[in-house]
């Protein structure tokens, strides 16, 4: 048994740094943290709407008393349940890939909230999205709050005296995904790199990146691991992750060597030992996808390097 409890609200890991959970983890409940030393607070990300991150900054203002007045904000990818609540945190320099920051421009929450207006308009998609998470967010009243300071690999702050490094892993579960890792603390924040006991969504790709995530984070001296959905957990609930992508990846090759269909093969994948893992689809379709496509290029790639390769051009 894990020695977090998994319970709405914030949670102390006794070393300056705090995880927000909301449980069950499912579409859009994700998890927050807060990096404190001194007077200094930095905040990874907020949530899918302004109640929520409205709630989760009372709990930490209650708690610390230099979250009165939180400095910074990280962003760990352009998804909605991690940057919806930026607003509130007024005047705080915002920080994020430059992919991030990219994909977030082009998915403002204020598209979001006209779909969740006119979801009856919109088919099958649009009662989708009304069940999952129209129903149970409220996006009118929010306002996209982009990054204002972005990097392109890794960048170095300090919170206090403490360093965090963040790094970025992407494109894997987005086009622009960072780790936020706390090397005093032992804790990393991985954001949707990490979804523990559920299945994650890929929604950029490809799964090599994600398990070198995976591996990079494994690599580290960490004991505390807080996913971006899930509870907290350490490197065991990484290793679970990497153990999935790399079963998803070799069932996924099988069937695509075998010529079968993608959706077909996104049916046809047994669960199997992660099969208790909670989702509101058994397994993406839109995983397989990516994957699919991506071997798809890497079989054309290949094909279009050996005719050109030394050795098989013709003497003509
Ligand atoms: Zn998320
Ligand atoms: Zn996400």
């Amino acid at each position: 048994m894990s020695k977090w409890q998994y319970t709405k609200g914030l949670h102390d890991l006794g070393t300056g740094c705090f995880a927000y959970l909301q449980p069950d983890g499912s579409w859009g409940f994700s998890n927050a943290g807060l990096i404190v030393d001194g007077d200094q607070t930095l905040l990874v990300d907020t949530l899918f709407d302004l109640a929520l991150t409205c709630e989760m900054l009372g709990q930490m203002r209650a708690a610390v008393p230099a979250a009165k007045s939180i400095g910074r904000l990280v962003n760990t990818h352009a998804n909605g349940d991690h940057t919806f609540g930026n607003q509130l945190v007024a005047g705080a320099e915002i920080i994020a890939s430059r992919a991030c920051a990219e994909e977030m421009k082009e998915r403002p929450a204020e598209e979001l909230a006209a779909m969740q207006r006119n979801w009856r308009q919109l088919g099958e998609a649009g009662a989708f999205l009304h069940e999952v998470m129209g129903s149970k967010f409220k996006w009118d009243d929010v306002r996209n709050t982009p990054p204002t300071r972005v990097f392109e690999d890794e960048l170095r702050l300090k919170v206090g005296d403490k360093e965090v490094l963040l790094k970025n892993v992407g494109p894997a579960h987005t086009r622009g995904d960072i780790l936020v890792h706390v090397p005093q603390d032992r804790t990393v924040f991985t954001g949707d790199i990490l979804f523990v006991e559920g299945h994650p969504v890929l929604w950029a790709g490809p799964v090599d990146n994600w398990v070198a995530a995976c591996d990079r984070i494994l690599a580290w001296d960490a004991e505390t691991v807080v996913p971006g959905h899930g509870p907290i957990t350490d490197k065991r609930g990484v290793q679970a992750m990497k153990d999935y992508l790399l079963y998803i990846k070799q069932e996924a090759r099988k069937r695509f060597d075998a010529g079968m269909p993608v959706f077909a093969a996104a049916r046809d994948i047994a669960l199997d030992r992660f099969a208790g893992w909670g989702s509101t689809q058994p397994l993406d379709t839109m995983q397989l996808f990516g994957e699919m496509g991506r071997l798809r290029a890497e079989l054309k790639a290949r094909a279009a390097a050996h005719a050109h390769a030394p050795g098989h051009q013709h003497a003509d």
